[in-house]
């Protein structure tokens, strides 16, 4: 249109949970005036007050630093943030569906909804949130129909690749940006709205919004395919008496294959990866296509196969019956550095074993308070020592650097029998078995 995008556009970041807040902050910290918006007031004010609603490491410091420069602000306000923004970024959560494999959209249909008819001047909303191929097109009808600007409104997509306990780096310096724009302008703005990002070396890949949707479930599907073949050789290692960790340190060896994602254990979990697979088939289903992602299916089966052979060894061990047996699980988080029990294979099992009559208590450097809430029936403790205190089995669940360094001695002597199961390969089993201990890993004879 000849008008040149605003040098540097103001922010408006929607949804301020662990992606939104993290984009937010990193974008003030990179330059640019931000406003974070949510419909969780005490979120809002949380983070108002100068504090991350959640564990992530190095964010508090940069909150408080984005702060204090003026340029990032909280609000509830959809008014205040269409009035405020040029580039609108939706980060709301797209949880799966309950009692069904779809995503439940209906969080960004309320966001873009409640922005929409505020936004009276030329404007780019950029959708973030990881969402079933077609959603885009779909919103770009919505906010024109809604929008008083009409047409000077876009709609682009920018999917997020974000890793939760690596977020600010991910952030500021992301292995690539994707661009999924329908118009040259958009692209210009989005740009603008990266240039910090972009002039450190960041790859950008431009492309439609269909293709921009679908990279992030494809990126997500090949990472979990990935950790399920590995964990596909340990029961086949389980079954033959191999070790299935010398055969993927062998595989890693060749580049084609990487060593990346090839570690064998309790698998993957979190709130993104296993909605996200589900999803992808359900929509690839719905779109008479399901055929070529049923693969995934079997990827989603094998990784919760992992949870229950957990169980199965920590019963073994326990000499074939759960029923009063005392269980420390090490680990509620669904990986190491982030306080996100968000379909966590390790209290998975920490259930499994409590449902199987056993007394289970959890540990968890940082996901404790989430844990309880969400699972008041299981007992907790403050540390590693406390949880294993007359244990008759010890399940190392989340590989927590602090559970690494345990001193198998010293858990030895609070124990009622020196019985591990390490379901994630974390322990140095040699120095374990001299203190004394049975130790059982996944996938090892
Ligand atoms: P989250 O649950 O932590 O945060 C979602 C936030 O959206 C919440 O604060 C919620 O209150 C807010 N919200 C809900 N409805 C709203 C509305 N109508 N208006 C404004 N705010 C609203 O979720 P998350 O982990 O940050 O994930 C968000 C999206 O990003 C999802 O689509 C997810 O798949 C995707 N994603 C997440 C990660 C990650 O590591 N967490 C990485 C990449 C992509």
């Amino acid at each position: 249109d000849g008008v040149s995008p605003p040098v540097s556009p103001r922010i408006t970041v929607i949804g301020t949970g662990y992606l939104g807040a993290t984009h937010a902050i990193c974008m003030a910290v990179l330059g640019f005036e931000v406003l974070g918006v949510d419909v969780d007031e005490t979120k809002i004010r949380r983070l108002g007050e100068g504090e991350v609603p959640f564990f992530e490491p190095g964010l508090p410091p940069l909150l408080a630093k984005a702060t204090d420069s003026g340029r990032l602000r909280f609000t509830t306000s959809f008014e205040e943030a269409a009035e405020f923004g040029d580039i609108h970024f939706i980060c709301v959560g797209t949880p799966q569906r309950q009692g069904s494999d779809a995503a439940d959209l209906r969080y960004v249909d309320s966001a873009v909804s409640a922005l929409a008819p505020h936004l009276r001047r030329p404007a780019l909303v950029v959708g973030k949130s990881t969402v079933p191929v077609g959603t885009a097109t779909r919103l770009t009808e919505l906010v024109r129909s809604l929008a008083p600007a009409g047409d000077q409104v876009e709609l682009a997509w920018n999917p997020e690749f974000l890793r939760e306990g690596y977020a600010v780096d991910d952030t500021i310096r992301p292995d690539r940006l994707v661009f999924g724009v329908a118009s040259a302008r958009a692209e210009e703005r989005l740009r603008a709205a990266f240039a910090p990002v972009i002039a450190s070396g960041t790859p950008v890949v431009v492309t439609d919004l269909t293709t921009a949707e679908l990279v992030k479930v494809a990126a997500n599907s090949f990472l979990a395919t990935k950790i399920s073949y590995i964990n596909a050789m340990a029961e086949i290692c389980e079954a033959t008496g191999g070790d299935v960790h010398s055969l993927a340190s062998a595989l890693a060896y060749d580049d084609r294959i990487g060593g990346r994602f090839l570690k064998p254990g309790l698998g993957f979990g979190g709130g993104c990866l296993p909605k996200d697979i589900r999803a992808f088939v359900h929509r690839a289903e719905e779109l008479g296509v399901g055929r070529a992602v049923t693969f995934l299916r079997e990827v989603d089966a094998i990784n919760k196969r992992r949870r229950s052979r957990t169980v199965d060894l920590i019963r073994e061990l326990a000499g074939g019956d759960l029923t009063g047996v005392r269980v420390a699980a090490l680990g509620a988080a669904f990986k190491p550095h982030s306080d996100d029990i968000r379909d966590a294979p390790a209290l998975d099992v920490a259930r499994a074993l409590h449902r199987s009559g056993a007394h289970v208590t959890v540990v968890d450097p940082e996901a404790t308070d989430n844990a309880r809430r969400a699972h008041p029936e299981l007992r907790y403790a403050t540390d590693a020592i406390s949880a294993a205190t007359g244990a008759d089995v010890v399940a190392l669940l989340t590989e927590w650097p602090q559970f690494q360094e345990i001193d198998p001695h010293l858990m030895g002597s609070v124990v009622t029998h020196r019985r591990m199961v390490d379901a994630r390969d974390a322990l140095d089993a040699t120095a374990w078995r001299e203190a004394g201990w049975t130790c059982r890993a996944l996938g090892r004879p």
